[in-house]
């Protein structure tokens, strides 16, 4: 809720000079249990901050986080601790979570030596446990990281982040770095176990076309900032915002409906997230921006068919929402 994470400028950083930067800006998101919300836009949109930001593993200038009702934020001590083992994070590279000189029992037993008071046994069994829930043999626990394959070290990730029974999973990047056949491998394992335990993703990815295949809803940032939610059909056959409409343009259409819909090419770059533009972030690159777009921050209005945009066009221009894709270009 209105989660705001700003990062101090450095004199000597690289680029960005000495300013800071707001990464995550007014930022509310929910999920329920069982579901997967997709969190897309260009990188550098804040979509990673965002998810470290649910786990508190970066600072919060402002916003809360609440499981289940239990406010995060604010937890400190045991509170904090139970709280924490119920939402972790896979990442794209396996090797930043995996300690290569570690055998990947051990790996997969960390978390459980440090939350759980278990003997060496219960600890052994429940690796076991846990490498067969996804799809690994029991010797693989004897092994390092590098003699397993990218995909295989993607399931000592996900069998890891399952050791302490979590709520939530914040999946980041998880599936870009493999191949596509992996890929699929390791979103119907993760749509397996979501099922069996009702878990929740938070699924942040570049790649439009899996997100639209494993999201419930989807979420899109822009700038550090969400410019539109919706039920995943609804995102990808009537987006309502312009920037959206210009992300999914850019991916093929498999949808024979949605064939002959024009690409639509974004001017510029993404603004310097250091200096923000006023009013709508995306003003300095839209097609329909008009007077109010560069001075007034336009407010998130529900979109007909689920979800809400931010965008001038929804309250005082041409709706959008409600007409496919194809039609408005
Ligand atoms: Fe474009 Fe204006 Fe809508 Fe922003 S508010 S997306 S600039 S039309
Ligand atoms: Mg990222």
């Amino acid at each position: 809720e209105g989660l705001r994470v700003t990062f101090p400028g450095s004199r000597r950083g690289v680029g960005r000079g000495k300013r800071s930067v707001t990464a995550v800006d007014d930022v509310s998101l929910h999920i329920e249990r069982g579901e997967t919300l997709g969190l897309v836009g260009e990188s550098g949109s804040g979509k990673s901050t965002t998810g470290r930001a649910v786990l508190k593993l970066v600072a919060l200038e402002t916003g809360a986080v609440q499981i289940d009702g239990q406010d995060l934020t604010h937890s400190r001590g045991a509170q904090l601790r139970r709280l924490r083992r119920q939402s972790q994070m896979v990442f794209q590279d396996p090797y930043s979570s995996l300690d290569p000189s570690t055998t990947v029992g051990a790996s997969i037993a960390e978390p459980l030596r440090v939350h759980e008071s278990m003997s060496k046994q219960q600890r052994r069994d429940r690796v076991v446990e846990l490498l067969d829930l996804v799809g690994l043999r029991p010797s693989h626990a004897d092994r390092y990281p590098y003699e397993f394959s990218g995909g295989q070290r993607q399931r000592v990730a996900i069998a890891r982040a399952l050791a302490l029974n979590p709520r939530l999973i914040v999946c980041d990047e998880a599936v870009s770095a493999l191949d596509v056949s992996t890929q699929n491998q390791v979103i119907n394992l993760l749509e397996d176990l979501r099922e069996r335990f009702e878990l929740s993703y938070l699924f942040i990815a570049h790649d439009l076309a899996v997100v639209r295949h494993i999201s419930h809803r989807v979420a899109v940032m822009y700038l550090g900032r969400i410019v539109e939610t919706g039920p995943v059909e609804r995102i990808y056959e009537q987006p309502a915002h312009p920037y959206t409409q210009a992300l999914l343009s850019a991916i093929p259409a498999p949808d024979p409906k949605l064939r002959g819909t024009k690409r639509i090419f974004l001017s510029g770059d993404i603004p310097d997230p250091s200096a923000p533009p006023p009013g709508c972030p995306f003003h300095t690159r839209c097609a329909h921006a008009m007077d109010i777009c560069s001075r007034e921050r336009p407010a998130m209005t529900p979109i007909e068919g689920g979800g809400e945009a931010a965008c001038h066009l929804q309250t005082s221009g041409p709706r959008l929402a409600g007409q496919p894709l194809s039609a408005t270009k």
